[in-house]
């Protein structure tokens, strides 16, 4: 097992994000963007994502892939022979040996039968990261979700069972009129079902998702706080490290797609509604995927830097902006921000440039300026979005 990329790592990676965007039904918390049609074209789309890749992997040439991340939307109704493609096809193009990344894919609990995931294994995918959410019937039927909690640890089991040995599972908290002692059941179903990785989510209703336009209300900050609070306390009791504000995993099994992210490493997002970051020097350039509607005739243009496909959108931030975005980006991990790749980038140190906000949220308890690197406390990890306000605003 490769070990997660450490913020002071040197050697420059990258990973690959690849947005599928088809599920079943629209759950009622959720205004992402996806499709629901009945004859989504898998082989098609698949096509059209190799094409992206063959057009922009040249960008990464420099870095070494690490990792393959299928989200969405629900890649788990992707046929897993076409994801199996794709994956060989991904590696093949960025010079990787498919054996070695961390490959993951989000799925559905209901959507994969055990010899389905069987075959999703044996593609090449060796993570999976499991849409949970509760295991009460009563809460997932109010998400709208497709599954029920019967089926959720089925899946689980299935996965188990067909040798994978590396499994997050994400929750959702902060339900309308949960109470503390419900939340605090779930995490202990779930525990106990020993996931390697966990994702806590206090659960955010946008305003245009149908449970929203219905009346629901999610919990008030101060109990969800509470909730969040309650997460960690018991997750660390079950030897999980609380490594991100909403991440939590064993020893080494840390998501390290989602940590080379954080790490300020750059990626590439294929699909429709992907996004990427590129690095110029200390430049960074965003792009944002078009969405499907655009996205499956939209061709790659080559003559544009970054090479990105018609119809998206590119945001170029250097500076101070670039450097806002790795301290903020970076203090939402445990592990925090290195000193040195910081200067190695920007030719200056986090603390000449941001010192009297990072000393004044020292002395409130949120970080700590050490030696090789600014890390969060324990407490600064739950005030990650108020780093953030006072650094952009200093
Ligand atoms: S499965 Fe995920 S992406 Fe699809 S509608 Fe539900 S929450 Fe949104």
């Amino acid at each position: 097992m490769r070990q997660a990329p450490q913020p002071s790592q040197s050697q420059p990676i990258w990973g690959i994000y690849v947005h599928y965007p088809l599920c079943a039904r629209r759950c009622g918390y959720c205004d992402f963007e996806t499709v629901q049609l009945d004859d989504f074209p898998h082989q098609a789309y698949r096509e059209r994502v190799e094409q992206e890749a063959a057009a922009r992997v040249a960008d990464y040439a420099d870095a070494a892939l690490e990792t393959v991340y299928l989200g969405g939307g629900s890649p788990s109704l992707w046929p897993p022979e076409q994801i199996g493609q794709l994956l060989r096809g991904l590696a093949r193009q960025a010079g990787a040996d498919l054996g070695e990344l961390e490959v993951t894919v989000e799925i559905n609990p209901g959507d994969l039968d055990r010899g389905a995931l069987a075959r999703l294994r044996g593609e090449g995918v060796n993570r999976l990261s499991i849409g949970v959410q509760s295991l009460d019937d009563r809460a997932l039927s109010t998400l709208t979700r497709t599954h029920d909690a019967a089926r959720a640890r089925r899946a689980y089991q299935d996965a188990r069972a067909v040798g994978f040995a590396n499994i997050s599972c994400d929750l959702i908290c902060g339900l309308p009129q949960q109470s503390a002692e419900h939340h605090r059941a779930q995490l202990e179903a779930l525990v106990a079902l020993e996931p390697e990785h966990l994702s806590v989510y206090g659960l955010t209703l946008a305003a245009r998702s149908p449970l929203a336009r219905a009346g629901y209300r999610p919990l008030d900050d101060d109990a969800l706080a509470g909730q969040l609070e309650a997460t960690t306390e018991l997750l660390a009791m079950a030897g999980y490290e609380h490594y991100e504000v909403s991440n939590y995993a064993r020893v080494g099994r840390q998501s390290r797609h989602n940590l080379l992210v954080w790490q300020g490493w750059p990626y590439l997002g294929l699909g429709a509604s992907a996004h990427s970051m590129a690095l110029r020097g200390s430049s960074a350039l965003r792009v944002a995927n078009p969405a499907y509607g655009a996205y499956r005739s939209a061709s790659p243009q080559l003559d544009h830097d970054p090479v990105c496909v018609e119809g998206a959108r590119v945001e170029r931030s250097e500076g101070r902006e670039a450097q806002l975005e790795v301290l903020m980006l970076g203090l939402r991990t445990r592990d925090g921000v290195s000193r040195a790749r910081f200067r190695e980038r920007f030719g200056q140190d986090p603390l000449e440039v941001f010192g009297p906000t990072l000393e004044q949220l020292a002395r409130w308890g949120l970080l700590r300026a050490e030696a090789s690197s600014i890390t969060p406390t324990s407490r600064g990890l739950w005030f990650a979005d108020e780093i953030a306000l006072r650094l952009a605003s200093a």
